[in-house]
């Protein structure tokens, strides 16, 4: 306790979302400790916002101790297929992933993911949750940051995480701008349980019978679960749809005949919009309380787990190994950045799906067409461009270098098996069969 009543930790991080979560597990990694507060009373049991994993994030959730446990869980797909009024224009392939590797991509619940890292997190002595904790309140002076939280009093910590989702309370208190755009067009997402044929595959559909002028998404899920993600006109009302049957009807034109069971449903509209500094002093904002976009390419959460792993070790340097203060500026400068291609990339997914004007919709339809019968058409096809981990070129912390092969300065270094080196890194984690961390 502090003189003014305050607990201390290392770091307070607000928010017990999957950023959250994630950077009080890599943080305990470092011994570092932290207090995660969590203004909601538990996790809701139902939905899932994200399905998506890219395979440097499935690395992280290994690090933390549930990257197998979500890879065996989950289903692993290779292929994005694209459909233009039911007609493929062209596929997207990741090779399969050797025995032990980590695959590309994987589906899988965010609400599953979330149940998973809280068990970890339970686990360790070095976390302590706090449900029921709403930050109200942020002050920092020279030696650290304190917390307020409603009702409960104050927590205190040399360093604060803002991991409060889009609505961050931490960034509205820290006085950081969150400059953006939020868009009227509407998405439903239905997850359904069915038996299905359709194959383990991402199968984007431009105009097909089931949706006419607009577009479905189709991700296989566990258990037989499907989520058909389709935008919806305007004036859509979910609730009017459920009530007179028409959701049901939506659904069987996809599903067709056979039973099935509504897992989860939604509708949402998209935000494109990027935190104007993910740093104040010694607080910082990531994942959704730093940035948000459309969900087309999987860039959300899979973003959020790299701020997460990019921010961790830094602090943990900083607190624990004599590093200097000054590699907290690099975080800004590399996951902004991230941040910020990733809105170019989705901007441009978004205006090629929602067209806003007359002339964008006509030439979005020439290009589908041309697109039927000339390959070199399919370049101007944007069914969302799948995420990739950001190459820090511009970084303080990448120094330049010469021709250097796969081994880009700034980059993520691609996957070698090395047996010989099974285990002699001491990380644990790597085998004889497994790729070497
Ligand atoms: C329809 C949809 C589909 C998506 N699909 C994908 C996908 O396939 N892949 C992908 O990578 N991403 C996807 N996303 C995005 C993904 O869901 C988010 O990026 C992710 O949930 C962000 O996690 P977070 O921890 O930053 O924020 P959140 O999950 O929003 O968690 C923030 C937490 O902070 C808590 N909180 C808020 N204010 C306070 C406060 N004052 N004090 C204490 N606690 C507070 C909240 O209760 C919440 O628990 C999708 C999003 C949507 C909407």
């Amino acid at each position: 306790m502090t003189r003014s009543g305050a607990v201390t930790f290392d770091v307070v991080i607000v928010g017990g979302g999957p950023v959250g979560l994630v950077t009080a597990l890599l943080l305990a990694r470092f011994g570092v400790s932290s207090a995660v507060l969590e203004a909601a009373d538990g996790r809701a049991a139902a939905g899932s916002r994200a399905i998506c994993f890219q395979r440097d994030v499935l690395d992280v959730f290994g690090r933390v101790g549930c990257g197998d446990a979500l890879v065996a869980r989950g289903v692993t797909w290779t292929t994005g297929r694209t459909y233009y009024r039911g007609t493929e224009l062209f596929s997207v392939s990741f090779p399969e992933p050797d025995e032990g590797a980590t695959p590309p991509w994987i589906n899988i619940s965010q609400a599953e993911v979330e149940r998973r890292l809280c068990g970890l997190v339970a686990a360790e002595p070095l976390i302590d949750l706090r449900y029921g904790h709403r930050v109200v309140g942020l002050e920092q002076d020279g030696g650290g940051v304190e917390a307020i939280v409603d009702g409960r009093g104050r927590v205190r910590a040399a360093y604060a995480v803002g991991a409060d989702g889009a609505h961050s309370d931490v960034r509205r208190l820290l006085g950081i701008g969150f400059p953006g755009r939020s868009f009227a067009d509407r998405f439903l997402i239905c997850d359904v349980r069915a038996e299905l044929p359709f194959p383990r595959e991402r199968r984007f559909h431009f105009d097909p019978v089931w949706n006419p002028g607009r577009q479905v998404l189709v991700h296989p899920c566990p258990d037989s679960v499907w989520r058909i993600d389709q935008q919806v006109p305007d004036g859509f009302d979910l609730d009017a749809e459920r009530a007179s049957g028409a959701l049901d009807a939506r659904i069987r034109r996809i599903v067709g005949d056979v039973p099935y069971e509504i897992v989860w449903t939604t509708a949402y509209r998209f935000h494109q919009r990027c935190a104007e500094t993910f740093r104040a002093g010694r607080a910082f904002l990531a994942g959704d309380a730093a940035h948000v976009f459309a969900p087309f390419g999987a860039r959300g959460l899979n973003s959020g787990v790299q701020d997460a792993e990019n921010l961790a070790w830094k602090l943990a340097f900083v607190l624990r190994h004599g590093a200097p203060g000054r590699l907290l500026g690099s975080y800004d400068a590399e996951r902004r950045a991230a941040a910020l291609e990733n809105l170019r990339v989705t901007g441009r997914t978004m205006e090629f799906l929602v067209p806003r004007t007359p002339e964008q919709r006509a030439r979005r339809v020439a290009a589908l067409e041309r697109a039927l019968h000339d390959p070199d058409a399919r370049a101007e096809i944007d069914s969302g461009r799948l995420a990739e981990p950001y190459r820090y070129a511009d970084s303080p912390l990448t120094t330049p270098s010469g021709p250097s092969g796969p081994f880009l300065p700034g980059a993520l270094c691609p996957d070698v098996r090395a047996p010989w080196a099974a285990n002699r890194c001491g990380c644990g984690g790597c085998s004889a069969r497994a790729w070497c961390c």
